[in-house]
């Protein structure tokens, strides 16, 4: 089975922003990668490409037989990896991944095999940094794969908050990928944008989210052809300091998000309880926004519980109707 290819142009206040989407999840080998498949078609130039879209226990989910498990377990082309992109820029052979979550073994051969000619690095590592958002399961546990059992990196980067970097260093294992030098922490101040690759600007914004070991950072990913943003994990939007409207004000993109569509996934929790923003909740948020065309929003990391898996079209066709997205596996966009 190939995937289809969409493609999706647009006008921009001020000049052409070309956002060219590639959707290939089979393509790029998230579900299923065919390598007999056709030839790949892909943004060209620097781009930012969606490695995974799942909650931290993927999908299907850890040890579920929910029905959305079921049928993903049955047709690998619904399953979806754990939320992690990709900064990628095939013109001088660099990758940047962002998050390192356990599906990173096959979100490294997926990176591979859309860029083969890249050029070995004297230390084999498949990438040339790694940007964290925090310090959950789904985000940075594929750390431990560039250790001295795996990949073995020599000085990899490997971008964080201070705590993020104080917490790597002084818990096991992961102190042992810093103390024999598998890896080198630096680490990011809020709102400072600093090139992880040159041409491309990064901001780490500072996220509201359940901290037990490090703070948590979303990403603003700012390139010649369009600024995205990238936060696959928040607590509610209002817990944010300043609004994230303000914030979104000034990206074309933002990848969000969508770990539960409604209350209705959590039933006996009230919805102050949960620790992230309901789907309904972020479009009501962001309408205007998407609306005015100034933005495109697109949903990732979603639980296994969330009905825009399906099987049932309905949420799906209503985040459609509204005009936001659900983000697949393997989908790009021109940085
Ligand atoms: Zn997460
Ligand atoms: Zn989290």
């Amino acid at each position: 089975m190939h995937a289809s290819i969409k493609t999706v142009g647009r006008s921009w206040q001020g000049g052409k922003v070309f956002c060219l989407l590639v959707l290939s999840a089979l393509l790029w080998g998230c579900a299923g990668h065919d390598p007999d498949g056709p030839p790949r078609q892909a943004v060209p130039g620097p781009k930012l490409v969606v490695l995974g879209t799942a909650q931290d226990g993927g999908f299907p989910h850890a040890a579920c037989a929910c029905v959305r498990c079921v049928l993903a377990r049955s047709d690998r082309s619904a399953a979806r990896l754990i939320a992690s992109v990709a900064i990628v820029d095939r013109s001088t052979g660099t990758r940047i991944l962002v998050d390192a979550g356990p599906d990173i073994r096959e979100q490294l051969e997926i990176l591979q095999a859309a860029d083969p000619d890249r050029p070995d690095r004297v230390d084999r590592s498949p990438v040339d940094g790694v940007l964290l958002t925090h310090a959950h399961l789904g985000h940075y546990t594929g750390l431990a794969f560039f250790g001295f059992e795996a990949v073995h990196t020599q000085d990899l980067p490997v971008w964080c908050s201070s705590s993020m970097a104080a917490y790597l260093t002084e818990n096991g294992p992961w102190s042992q990928l810093v103390g024999i030098g598998n890896i080198v922490l630096g680490k990011m101040e809020p709102w400072k944008p600093f090139e992880p690759l040159p041409g491309i600007e990064v901001i780490a914004v500072p996220v509201p989210h359940r901290d037990e070991y490090a703070d948590t950072f979303g990403f603003v990913v700012r390139g010649e052809r369009s600024t995205v943003f990238y936060a696959p994990d928040t607590d509610s939007w209002d817990h944010w300091d300043p609004p994230v409207t303000g914030l979104l004000e000034d990206v074309d993109v933002a990848i969000l998000d969508a770990t539960f569509y409604s209350a209705d996934e959590l039933p006996g929790r009230r919805v102050e309880e949960i620790g992230h923003p309901l789907m309904t909740a972020t479009m009501d948020l962001l309408q205007p926004l998407v609306d005015s065309g100034r933005l495109q929003v697109w949903f990732t990391h979603m639980n296994h519980s969330n009905p825009v898996l399906g099987p049932n079209p309905q949420a799906r066709d209503e985040v459609e109707r509204r005009g936001f997205h659900i983000a697949e596996d393997g989908l790009e966009f021109p940085l």
